[in-house]
């Protein structure tokens, strides 16, 4: 063949032989059929099939395989983000006139696409107390569609009592969501505690390194699989296989990085609980804490992200003494390998409950570095907040 046709044409290279431990990266748009026949029937392969760079390939797939495994689900959807993930799970089952009720403590931005734009489009919302499956049941109606969940809650930890609130919801035909962020599917499996459909937040613990956003939405049923599927393609929404080979990188590692973010988490909850300055640590593996029995219940494990209430008379100083920091980040998207910690304010994002606590809440996210330097660092926050003239 002439030099210009070869220089586009790839030429065929034995790949026998060839048995790699990593998932390779294929990146496409267009997908070719080996004949006539089989593009005209390419519709006729099922979700399996391979027809379009947007929607799966090789490498996506066996992302998308790994989830549903580890989730037990019939299906995974991948999403440019966590919380892409959150509305792309809902949005398929609303039309105008139907009912969402979701829970009080969820992800703020999933607050704000059903107060601005699931309301804009007709639907009617409504938050419940994410400690109280009777506040569910009062508030179910015949056209309640969808119940999302997020356990434990963003930032505040409540833990949701998943079987009751779910047979709650089935019992009126609707269907169950669960963003499971926080516990990864290696801490807890809501599909086998009643939901319908599980999201992450593969940017957080899963990808691991905070240096990638992708989201995963996960069926239980194949029934689900369709209304998901031709929305997202309707959207345009997909994700490089770039970055799912990144999350397939981090996966690889996310049991012992979450066993040991685990461990320390724990370790520090427990000295932090009985300082003098502070009120309350929210960390479900407590055992003072309130949705403790369900969690132990429910729950494989707990992750490396926790909350801490200080006293009302150190609260005011605790933002400032973050400067005292020397191995802590300051930031907000947790689970990567640096320690992170951020003021977060949740008083806005309440409607069913109402927050008494203070102010500002300071959460932790524990990562890889050296304990005894992690520790070193929250004491010289502590003793900044005691001291707030002495701050560094
Ligand atoms: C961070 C987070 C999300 C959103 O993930 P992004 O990838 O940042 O969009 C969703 N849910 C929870 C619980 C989160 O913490």
């Amino acid at each position: 063949m002439n030099d210009l046709t070869q220089c586009v044409l790839t030429p065929q290279v034995p790949t026998e032989g060839f048995v790699p431990l990593a998932v390779g990266v294929h990146r496409a748009s267009t997908i070719v059929f080996k004949d006539a026949a089989a593009y005209a029937s390419r519709l006729n392969r099922g979700i399996q099939g391979y027809s379009y760079g947007l929607y799966g390939t090789p490498t996506t797939r066996t992302l998308e395989a790994k989830l549903s495994d580890l989730e037990g689900g019939a299906w995974t959807f991948l999403a440019p983000s966590g919380q892409a993930a959150n509305a792309m799970a809902v949005l398929p089952f609303l039309a105008s006139g139907d009912h969402i009720l979701i829970a009080d403590t969820a992800y703020p931005p999933m607050r704000d696409l059903a107060e601005t734009d699931l309301r804009r489009l007709g639907v009617e919302v409504d938050f419940f107390d994410p400690l109280s499956p009777q506040d569910v049941a009062s508030k179910m109606r015949d056209t309640t569609r969808v119940v999302w969940c997020e356990s434990p809650g963003s930032t505040t930890m409540e833990i949701i009592d998943l079987p009751r609130i779910a047979s709650i919801a089935h019992n009126r035909g609707a269907l169950v969501g669960v963003d499971n962020t926080w516990a990864t599917p290696l801490n807890f499996k809501p599909l086998a505690h009643g939901a319908d459909i599980v999201t992450e937040a593969l940017t957080k613990f899963v990808s691991g390194h905070s240096d990638v956003l992708m989201g995963s939405i996960t069926v239980k049923e194949e029934i689900l699989i369709k209304p998901i599927r031709s929305l997202i393609g309707r959207m345009g929404i997909g994700v490089s296989p770039d970055d799912a080979s990144l999350v397939l990188r981090g996966f690889e590692t996310l049991g012992v990085r979450l066993r040991h973010s685990e461990r320390v988490a724990l370790t520090f909850a427990r000295k932090i609980e009985n300082h003098p300055l502070v009120e309350k640590v929210l960390h479900p593996a407590l055992e003072s804490f309130p949705g403790h029995e369900i969690w132990k219940r429910d729950f494989l494990g707990s992750s490396g992200v926790f909350s801490i209430l200080f006293r009302q008379s150190a609260a005011p100083h605790v933002a400032a003494a973050l400067d005292a920091f020397r191995v802590f980040a300051i930031g907000a998207s947790w689970g990567g390998t640096r320690s992170l910690a951020a003021p977060m304010s949740v008083q806005t994002s309440r409607s069913a409950t109402s927050w008494s606590g203070p102010a500002v809440i300071l959460r932790l996210s524990i990562g890889l570095e050296d304990e005894g330097e992690l520790w070193a660092d929250i004491e010289r926050l502590l003793a900044s907040i005691e001291t707030p003239d002495k701050a560094a």
